[in-house]
């Protein structure tokens, strides 16, 4: 009680006075509206969702010095405080037949910042019991683990696809003896997170894999293995556009763009990645497919150009109401 003498008492309410006004005069950051956005393309309507924000180390990228990396960075203004900005895209495809989800997010398997794929798509005025067909790119948790939540499938009618050497490699019981010793405990850490996601499914047999040559729902499947040993594309022709949902063959729209030929720790096979990433940016520039990404930024739609096949630029879709 002694320090409650009056001049005590006058600088407390002070500094409280001044603490207020401060923080007053700060502008509240605002929420943005629902990460979603519509893409027509030919007969097809393509709705991007998004999932979250990433930020990833610059020491992600393999082999390329890091004064390189921060100078590419510091060229596209990416905010290198926080580590290199990527955001977690999936796509609702409607064909008129169908409505397809492509990849589906990592609802709780990575934290809050991510996991808001099933909220923007019902702010987008579907319903999650409309989805007949889900494609998985691959099983990573950022992909697979949106499609149902604490056992529960999230879109409980729809029928869920993924390549059958992708399936074999996480899901084989043999599979993680025959990884080097440092790497099975990550291993079997994410086999657990994408046998949860997909056990509701499984238990309808709403699982199915598929192989090179087959077509789901109109969707011609690309065999794109590195980045995972059986990562695909997707690819769909409606009039004269074909559209391919690239699934992680890049995770970077500035380090992997102007040096495509840097990996990424993520990669099961860094080697195999790059080339992958090679021959189908070769592919897009040349051939002017419509891309849709999961790790490019929101909505991750645009085209791939190359000036010289060495260096790339991503040319996204421009805003259309
Ligand atoms: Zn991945």
């Amino acid at each position: 009680m002694k320090n409650l003498n009056p001049l005590f008492l006058t600088l407390a309410l002070n500094t409280t006075a001044i603490t207020t006004q401060a923080a007053e005069s700060t502008i509240p950051q605002q929420k943005q509206v629902s990460g979603y956005y519509q893409y027509q393309a030919g007969d097809v309507q393509i709705t991007a969702l998004l999932d979250g924000t990433n930020f990833m180390s610059p020491k992600l990228f393999q082999n390329l010095p890091e004064k390189e990396i921060h100078d590419i960075l510091k060229k596209y203004a990416a905010d290198q405080a926080k580590g290199v900005q990527t955001s977690v895209n999936a796509f609702l495809v409607n064909t008129s037949h169908s409505l397809v989800l492509v990849d589906s997010g990592a609802a709780t398997c990575f934290g809050t910042h991510l996991g808001s794929v099933l909220s923007n798509l019902k702010a987008s005025g579907h319903k999650p019991e409309q989805v007949d067909t889900i494609l998985l790119t691959h099983l990573h948790p950022d992909h697979v683990c949106g499609i149902s939540q604490n056992g529960i499938a999230n879109f409980p009618n729809a029928m869920v696809y993924v390549s059958n050497d992708e399936a074999n490699y996480w899901l084989n019981p043999k599979q993680a003896s025959k990884l080097p010793k440092d790497k099975q405990a990550g291993y079997l850490g994410t086999v657990e997170k994408i046998k949860q996601a997909i056990a509701p499914y499984q238990a309808k047999q709403r699982f199915k894999t598929y192989q090179l040559g087959d077509q789901v729902q109109g969707f011609k499947v690309m065999n794109t293995a590195g980045h995972t040993p059986g990562h695909f594309s997707y690819a769909l022709k409606t009039k004269d556009e074909t559209v391919v949902f690239i699934g992680d063959i890049v995770h970077s729209h500035t380090v992997q763009f102007d040096k495509p030929e840097t990996a990424i720790d993520y990669d099961i096979d860094p080697k195999k990645a790059v080339q992958t990433r090679l021959k189908q940016f070769k592919d897009y520039a040349k051939n002017g497919q419509t891309i849709a990404a999961p790790h490019l930024p929101f909505p991750g739609i645009g085209h791939i150009y190359s000036a010289d096949d060495q260096r790339y630029q991503w040319i996204p879709i421009h805003f259309k109401d």
